[in-house]
């Protein structure tokens, strides 16, 4: 509708022509919002964020591998096995299919007049919400006779693509099989996966959407030195980053989930920056009439994460997909969405070494604060796929505005690279050469902390620092 021509009248058409369409959504998504309400009963009560996660343990996959190494052919055989278990509950539909071939699904669940779209992993390399979205079916198939999950299901109909960018799964990367990022092809539409999301969206017109991502584990909460562990973002459909009342509805969605997971990790909630990216799928899928929350996760307190962020993920997916059903998600105070500190995104390290010596490269001695930031790689191929963690140092020097997940105090200590595969704490080492144990930025940390003893060269071991064994 938008092509049709240059000139400066069929322009002015598909102007107004994006006016309508959006005025239109703007009705039926009125419409939506009333029936839920209508169908609401005050005694019906979502259990608490505690006792959901609680749950959760009890409908977690155990089948499923750790949830980066989920595959797709996890995803397939998972969500076949939930239909042949329900079929009155799941549609299973292949909606289209990525550049390698592998079948994008389209889920569909409940029979309520509010639609609502869900889409996860369109980055390959940001698996945890798909692992939650399994588990929330799972969840819902269980507990259909739940009053709560009952008025869900009759409220809304679900509509999700757990695995939007399986090519890249594969390879855990983050963009698809071509090389591009799909989350910046809502426009051009190069990607078989954008146009299928895409034609979802048009055929749909879902009256709220839920784009869930990982964010890197720099990630902290404004100044405060906590990771975000959760993200939130009601996404901008302009420069200006104006409000209608799609946003505003996706706000008070934020303000929901940010409640329910701030009970389970206090302080480990973020804002997601709000700038306007005219390429992303969330921006435009609100300018299209389809209000987008952003779901980022992040950094969890210990290693490895898997377990509690994915936990994390599906009590905020459960907290506010009953709000949307019980029209709670109306009554929510958007601004318990706009006092969410805002991301830092280099405010945290993994290990941070305070006031530690360490040898330049002449050799000679001076002290300083060392960073250490911890990422994941998947390694290996098919059914032989290993997780590890990788760290690096990644700061050195005043580090006193960063975060860290832990801190160890470095007074009396220097830190040199690990030499040496048996080195280990209480072992004496003996230190010859300074200048060829300096710490270079970007090298791996495979790390020893030494405190000096009597002799001006011989140290002892106390700490071994290792994230690859
Ligand atoms: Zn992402």
């Amino acid at each position: 509708m938008l092509h049709v021509g240059r000139s400066r009248y069929s322009r002015f058409v598909a102007r107004c022509c994006l006016i309508a369409t959006w005025s239109l959504a703007g009705a039926v998504h009125a419409a939506q919002s009333a029936a839920p309400a209508m169908s609401s009963s005050p005694s019906v009560t979502i259990p608490t964020p505690q006792a959901l996660a609680a749950q959760w343990e009890q409908v977690h996959s155990k089948a499923l591998p750790v949830a980066p190494l989920v595959q797709h052919p996890d995803v397939e055989q998972h969500l076949k096995a939930l239909q042949a278990r329900a079929p009155d509950l799941f549609q299973l539909e292949v909606a289209g299919h990525s550049v390698e071939g592998r079948a994008l699904y389209h889920v569909t669940l409940g029979t309520g007049p509010r639609h609502i779209l869900l889409w996860s992993q369109m980055h390959g390399d940001e698996p945890t919400a798909t692992t939650a979205l399994l588990d929330l079916f799972e969840y819902l198939r269980t507990h259909r006779e739940e009053p709560w999950v009952s008025r869900l299901l009759s409220s809304l109909t679900l509509h999700a693509v757990p695995m939007l960018n399986p090519d890249g799964a594969e390879r855990f990367q983050r963009r698809n099989a071509q090389g591009i990022d799909i989350n910046r092809d809502a426009l051009a539409l190069q990607t078989p996966e954008a146009r299928t999301l895409k034609s979802l969206r048009d055929k749909l017109q879902p009256s709220v959407g839920f784009n869930l991502h990982n964010q890197g584990w720099r990630h902290a909460v404004g100044d405060t030195g906590r990771p975000a562990s959760i993200s939130l973002l009601a996404p901008a459909f302009d420069r200006a980053r104006s409000d209608n009342p799609g946003r505003i509805l996706a706000k008070k969605v934020c303000a929901v989930i940010r409640d329910a997971v701030e009970t389970l990790a206090p302080g480990q909630v973020g804002r997601y920056d709000d700038s306007f990216e005219v390429r992303a799928f969330g921006d435009n899928m609100t300018l299209w009439g389809t209000p987008t929350v952003l779901i980022e996760t992040g950094a969890w307190l210990s290693l490895p994460p898997d377990e509690p962020l994915v936990r994390l993920n599906f009590v905020a997916l459960a907290t506010a997909l009953d709000a949307l059903a019980s029209g709670q998600a109306e009554k929510a105070d958007v601004a318990r969405y706009d006092s969410i500190p805002e991301n830092e995104s280099s405010g945290l390290v993994h290990l941070l070494l305070k006031g530690v010596g360490m040898f330049g490269a002449d050799g000679k001695p001076f002290t300083g604060d060392v960073g250490i930031a911890v990422s994941r790689a998947v390694r290996g191929q098919g059914k032989k796929l290993q997780l590890a963690h990788v760290g690096k140092v990644e700061e050195l020097g005043d580090l006193r505005i960063l975060g860290a997940l832990e801190t160890v105090d470095g007074k009396g200590l220097f830190v040199v690279p690990l030499t040496g595969k048996g080195a280990k704490p209480g072992d004496t080492y003996r230190l010859t050469r300074p200048a060829k144990q300096s710490l270079s930025l970007g090298q791996r940390a495979d790390l020893m902390l030494l405190k000096p003893l009597e002799s001006s060269d011989t140290y002892r071991i106390e700490r071994v620092i290792r994230f690859d064994p």
